[in-house]
């Protein structure tokens, strides 16, 4: 057999158009919550692949489950539909609010698709003014040119204009704002229960109340995006059901494959009528190979041990981080819920969380950041107390080189 084409990090500068500033090494292998870089250097996995690998790497049941369908039929189209796609479907319907599952293949797509039946819902209600879009700032919501336009970071959407119009941001926590804004002609409201790009940020419940009442006053659908909070990553399978808030209409996608891209739009009854035959769609969008994984996924994740073991994990976090913060007081907050985990650096050490995190690299474990000034964890939900001890030791040698 031909040699591989010999790959360094430096073909990443000579080959791909430069969108990312990927880490100086390369990981070429992953076992659980720990991966291997191209040297054999063994890193702490706190990233999960960015909320993805919710159950880690390489999990024995996720694997049989894709090569068994790898075996059987990878992709056939949407003029055909497939077993593993309806399984997952009425996992998802049994599972939540939702009577019903559009899939797609990422978390931008899946908001896509929420925003557009947000507007047609209201066309077609005969009210033609009825088409504003109400969004927060600092939300995330993909890169799509329409999600993008209704994130809340002007910095990356404003290259791109002229940007679809129809939406107005407001500050996010902040409900006497978003009554100034929703009204009768709000078709929807789009809202991240827990912020995540914007830096972990959860919403107050009365703000998710106080929007759930103003949408339900002016007709408007409240749309849940919990592509990075769903799936078990708050210790709940969605977060709406920590806060008691049911939304019209939820995206899902990151862990919902478990690294294997697929998102989903779920719905009502009467709403998913909205969207009628030849309205919307896309080539992948559950694709069978892509729904087995899912669906494995979904099925290992739903179930008491693992979702109870979030909040014990979260605590094993808590307590390393509490230890860490004691010697070298670097952090101002810990926030978020379940293993979706934000640390909030003192103004001291403000706009230094990516330099954290590339020392923390060098310590031997890979964490994120959310923002300039907040380090974030989302590792795998059955991530080892091993493992999460060890990443932690790894990481306080971080912390110690940057505050000496
Ligand atoms: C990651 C993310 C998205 C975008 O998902 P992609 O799969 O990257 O398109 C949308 N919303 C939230 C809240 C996210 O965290």
């Amino acid at each position: 057999m031909e040699q591989p084409i010999a790959v360094t990090r430096q073909s990443f500068d000579d080959w791909m158009i430069p969108v990312y500033a990927p880490a100086d090494f390369i990981l070429v292998r992953g076992e659980g919550s720990q991966v291997w870089d191209q040297q054999g250097k063994s890193y702490i996995d706190f990233a999960g692949g960015i909320a993805v690998n919710a159950l880690g790497h390489a999990h024995p049941q996720v694997l049989a489950a894709l090569v068994e369908q790898a075996g059987k039929l990878w992709h056939l189209g949407n003029g055909y539909t497939n077993e593993p796609v309806l399984r997952l479907a009425k996992q998802l319907i049994d599972a939540t609010f939702a009577d019903k599952v559009f899939f797609c293949n990422s978390g931008a797509e899946a908001n896509e698709a929420a925003l557009k039946l947000a507007r047609k819902h209201a066309l077609d209600s005969g009210n033609r003014e009825k088409n504003q879009i109400v969004a927060f700032n600092n939300a995330f919501h993909g890169r799509t040119l329409f999600t993008v336009s209704a994130g809340g970071q002007p910095k990356y959407s404003q290259d791109f204009a002229p940007l679809p119009g129809g939406i107005t941001h407001t500050p996010f926590n902040d409900l006497a704002a978003a009554e100034q804004v929703i009204n009768g002609h709000t078709c929807a409201v789009i809202v991240e229960p827990i912020q995540g790009e914007g830096g972990v940020v959860p919403a107050q419940p009365q703000f998710l109340q106080g929007l759930r009442e103003l949408c339900d006053r002016h007709g408007a659908l409240l749309i849940f995006d919990e592509v990075q909070t769903g799936v078990g990553r708050t210790g709940s399978l969605y977060a709406y059901m920590n806060y008691g808030v049911v939304p019209d209409v939820l995206t899902t996608a990151k862990a919902l494959g478990g690294g294997f891209p697929i998102g989903a739009m779920i719905t009502t009854d009467k709403l998913a009528k909205t969207l009628g035959v030849g309205t919307h769609g896309t080539t992948y969008g559950g694709n069978p190979l892509a729904a087995a994984v899912a669906g494995e996924v979904f099925s290992l994740i739903n179930t008491p041990e693992v979702l109870d073991g979030v909040k014990q994990r979260l605590e094993w976090f808590i307590a390393g981080l509490t230890e860490i913060n004691l010697q070298y007081p670097i952090f101002s907050e810990i926030r978020g819920a379940g293993l979706l985990i934000g640390c909030v650096l003192n103004p001291e050490y403000a706009g230094r969380a990516k330099q954290l995190t590339q020392l923390a690299n060098e310590e031997g474990v890979i964490a994120l950041i959310a923002g300039p000034d907040v380090v974030r964890f989302t590792p795998s939900l059955i991530i080892p107390e091993q493992d999460v001890k060890e990443g932690l030791a790894r990481f306080a040698r971080a912390v110690a080189r940057i505050c000496s």
